[in-house]
């Protein structure tokens, strides 16, 4: 199995990707998970995508995709993904598309997109910046990471949606909540051939 979590920061992407990890026994990767320990460890990616993550910026294509890789391919073999916060551009979706076509044998895969408003969503951030502390919730970065979910991510889900699974939830419920809604949609929705075709964004542009 093969998800992808679409959603705004805050939207609680994070929470739901461990559970769902959890429930369906694949593996969790999260971009910003797997950024933050280059920046701790020091490496050389690290040292490139400090500036990026503190400034709220998306950090250069190459440099995602090279650490997500590994990752990606060993859980590949190992039962599926659950993947937090990759795809965010168009570019990064047809690279997640490309890798997908290598593999066999995978039975589901969607993108779940959860749904929570602007207020909610900064009100959320807010309260994380003062229990985390990480250097990118504070109001004035977190008004730049929204307008760049709108200008850079949000465009992928008008496509997702048009080709077949989207799952779109609303994420402004209880998180338990929110994750049976995610199950339930995922255990019952759309044929498999829509499935096997969500990903697909090789003639987004004929659209
Ligand atoms: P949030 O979704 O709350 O912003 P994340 O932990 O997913 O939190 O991401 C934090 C930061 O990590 C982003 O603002 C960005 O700088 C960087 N990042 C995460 N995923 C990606 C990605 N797929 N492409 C580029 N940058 C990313």
């Amino acid at each position: 199995m093969r998800l992808l979590l679409v959603a705004p920061p805050g939207a609680g992407k994070g929470t739901q990707a461990a559970r769902l990890s959890t429930h369906y026994a694949i593996a969790h990767l999260s971009s910003g998970e797997l950024l933050r320990k280059e920046v701790a460890a020091d490496t050389k990616i690290g040292r490139i995508a400090v500036d990026y993550l503190r400034r709220g910026d998306l950090v250069p294509d190459e440099l995602v995709i090279e650490i997500l890789a590994g990752p990606v391919l060993q859980a590949v073999g190992n039962g599926g993904y659950v993947l937090d916060g990759f795809p965010r551009t168009r570019r990064q979706a047809e690279e997640a598309y490309r890798v997908a076509q290598l593999v066999e044998g995978i039975d589901l895969q969607a993108v779940v997109h959860l749904e929570v408003r602007r207020e909610e969503l900064r009100r959320r951030l807010l309260a994380r910046a003062r229990q985390e502390g990480r250097v990118d919730d504070t109001d004035a970065v977190i008004s730049h990471r929204l307008e760049i979910f709108d200008s850079e991510t949000e465009p992928l889900l008008g496509f997702y949606r048009s080709r077949g699974l989207m799952v779109d939830v609303n994420g402004e419920q209880p998180i338990d909540r929110v994750f049976v809604d995610i199950v339930g949609a995922l255990d019952t929705y759309a044929p498999v051939d829509a499935r096997r075709r969500a990903t697909g964004i090789e003639d987004a542009g004929t659209r």
